[in-house]
């Protein structure tokens, strides 16, 4: 015998649960020479047996009472129940007996998008952590939950950030991983979807054969056939669907067509790039602020001109020198701190920093164009002056 090992033989011992779990640790009892006596309301057929077989095996059908409690040198929880475990712990301590089994905080489920998440085993630490890995798998999407019923179609936009598929949300995660169709953006993180399973089918509307892509209204049709056909469409969208995307009008394309439609934010390239070049947007003592523009639209350069915080545009290659040129006319600063940041979060990331006066011709020099986040204000050098 082990030094470790509780001698039991012929001590009583109180068994709570009727399961599998609970036949196989009357079956070690027995071996060690205890008595045993098994209070359940419920009793698996081997436990039954045992009972029958074993003149030391006892089982009583009823739920346990305080009263079990007396003589018994050891009580072993195995079928978990939370409430009634931590009251059988407490008598126990009371009475100074020893208690082991089944913890209920393992086998206490997790609820994972309406899935409870529960784990048994012989040792509740170990099973506590299988749970948590399992939970997290889920959660990231590592492990894809089963596919909905078809008749259960839906759209969910998906921020998948700047463009680096560890920048993406763990929610976002998740929902590719129950899609039954990803609908994608040329600026989406797309190296996420050869992570995709098979079956899962790609639309890529970022392009099309003849380089153009697909304009909006094809885009919300598709989106809204596919969702009532039954698919879980996930749409794939750069950086933040709400920033600059068109996800409002994706949304309010599901919303009239009647199809449930959800929203998953991400990491937005116009703080994400900044970020990339070590550029706070916010700074103490340099800006309380920051404006996110397009440059694509007409541009209220004179009062963007007199905003004192940071300015971030984007979709503003083409147009950089009319940009600039027109906020130095209105009185900008031409020795504001200026940076351009090129495809941040890319193994093809390009950072070039000038200043308001000579940033256009920089780009120009260094021979970077869209996507780039173009960052106007002093933060883009505090950090380098720090
Ligand atoms: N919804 C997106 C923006 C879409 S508009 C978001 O929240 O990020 C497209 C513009 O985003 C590009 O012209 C560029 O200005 C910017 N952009 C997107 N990804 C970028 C990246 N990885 N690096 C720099 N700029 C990026």
């Amino acid at each position: 015998m082990s030094l470790h090992r509780l001698d039991l033989t012929g001590r009583p011992v109180l068994l709570l649960g009727g399961g599998p779990g609970a036949e196989r640790r009357c079956r070690e009892l027995l071996d060690e020479g205890a008595r045993v006596r098994v209070v359940a309301a419920h009793a698996c057929e081997g436990l039954r047996d045992l009972a029958e077989q074993h003149s030391t095996v006892t089982w009583e059908r009823r739920d346990v009472v305080r009263a079990d409690l007396t003589d018994v040198w050891l009580v072993s929880i195995q079928d978990a129940d939370a409430a009634r475990d931590a009251a059988v712990r407490e008598w126990c301590a009371a009475d100074r007996i020893w208690c082991e089994g089944v913890d209920a905080r393992a086998v206490e489920s997790v609820d994972v998008d309406g899935y409870a998440v529960a784990v048994d085993g012989p040792r509740p630490d170990l099973a506590q952590q299988v749970r948590s890995r399992l939970v997290t798998a889920l959660q990231e999407g590592e492990v894809a939950l089963p596919p909905r019923r078809a008749g259960e179609g839906r759209v969910v936009l998906v921020g998948g950030g700047p463009g680096s598929p560890d920048l993406l949300t763990l929610r976002a995660r998740r929902e590719l991983a129950r899609a039954d169709v990803v609908v994608t953006d040329r600026l989406a993180p797309t190296d996420v979807l050869r992570e995709l399973a098979h079956e899962v089918e790609v639309v890529d509307v970022g392009k099309t054969p003849y380089h153009h892509p697909i304009p909006q209204p094809e885009i919300n049709r598709i989106l809204v056939e596919r969702a009532q056909r039954g698919q879980y469409v996930v749409r794939l969208k750069g950086g933040d669907p709400f920033v600059l995307g068109r996800g409002g009008e994706e949304l309010l394309a599901c919303r009239e067509a009647g199809v449930e439609v959800d929203v998953v934010p991400g990491v937005t390239s116009a703080l994400a790039a900044p970020a990339a070049a070590n550029i706070p947007v916010t700074h103490r003592g340099t800006a309380t602020g920051f404006l996110v523009v397009s440059g694509h639209d007409e541009l209220e350069t004179s009062v963007l001109a007199q905003w004192p915080g940071t300015i971030l545009v984007l979709m503003g290659m083409s147009r950089l020198h009319e940009l600039t040129s027109r906020l130095l006319r209105d009185g900008r600063d031409p020795q504001t701190a200026a940076a351009v940041v090129h495809r941040a979060w890319t193994p093809r990331q390009r950072v070039v920093r000038g200043t308001l006066a000579d940033i256009a011709e920089r780009v120009t020099a260094a021979g970077v164009a869209n996507p780039s986040v173009i960052v106007i204000g002093d933060v883009a050098t505090v950090l380098d002056e720090a």
